[in-house]
């Protein structure tokens, strides 16, 4: 897409270890459309590159990520160029919102899910909505202590975000609570549900990233990809993938229930009215 990313920070902090950092500090690196197709395209480099063999997810500023920003919607020649099989994203209705998110929301997670190298979410501060989404899609997720997650978008009237893994990353009747109450779970509580695999002080939080990243990096990179292959597909078999579409159609109800009876889109951000001002 473009030479020299805006949106993200790229550097190799290890010899074998690829960090692509989320840089709009200044919005709580609220994930706008620039920023999603600038991740996909140092994801799809990292993959390329057979000198990398770990790819970390870290966010600059004090929050990981605040979510979805819906406030710049691209359309024609300014909208980054497809990369999966839908189209139709500028038609009115339900057909244009279904088509853009199942672009910018389902596939680009799926892909970044299924990317061929392993993944580390580093996260820190608030990691709202959307921002569960990136970190969901990383194979481990590393939180410091100061990390907060939180899916408040049943409060705006939208049964949650778009990659709806939260049965899955919290167990059901967890996934309905943290739904139902819109409340901020801490990173002790994602840890102590599975959702995240180690708790550091915020101090700490790069070191042991980049520590974890060093050890995964010195094995043997194709038993690693056919390890992460061999996790994903299990847990598609287990149903994720089949439990994921489906939500995504009610998500979509949601979408057209709040139009007919509002006049106009709720903002299915999951961005809390506060953060949106920003
Ligand atoms: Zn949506």
């Amino acid at each position: 897409m473009t030479a020299t990313p805006e949106t993200i920070a790229v550097d190799d902090p290890l010899p074998g270890v690829r960090r692509v950092t989320l840089n709009r500090p200044q919005a709580r690196n609220a994930q706008n459309l620039r920023m999603t197709y600038e991740l996909n395209e140092a994801f799809d480099r990292a993959v390329a590159d057979p000198s990398v063999r770990v790819v970390v997810l870290a966010a600059a500023g004090p929050h990981f990520c605040a979510g979805h920003d819906l406030r710049e919607r691209l359309e024609g020649a300014a909208r980054p160029p497809s990369v999966g099989t839908w189209s139709g994203f500028g038609e009115p209705g339900a057909h244009g919102r279904y088509a853009h998110e199942q672009e910018v929301y389902l596939q680009m997670t799926r892909r970044w899910r299924n990317l061929a190298k392993p993944t580390i979410a580093q996260v820190h501060g608030q990691c709202i909505a959307g921002g569960l989404m990136l970190a969901w899609a990383c194979d481990l997720i590393v939180a410091s202590d100061d990390a907060q997650f939180r899916d408040p978008v049943v409060a705006m009237g939208v049964l949650g975000v778009e990659w709806f893994a939260h049965p899955w990353e919290l167990g059901p009747r967890k996934a309905k609570e943290l739904l139902f109450t819109a409340d901020a779970w801490s990173a002790d509580e994602a840890h102590r549900l599975g959702m995240v695999n180690r708790v550091v002080p915020r101090a700490e939080l790069e070191a042991q990233v980049l520590q974890i990243a060093a050890s995964i990096a010195a094995k043997p990179p194709f038993a690693v990809k056919l390890a992460k292959e061999a996790v994903n597909r299990a847990v598609d078999r287990m149903g994720q993938a089949d439990s994921i579409d489906s939500a995504f159609g009610l998500h979509h109800v949601c979408h057209a229930h709040n139009q007919l009876l509002f006049g106009l889109p709720v903002d299915p951000s999951g961005l809390p009215a506060a953060v949106r001002r920003e």
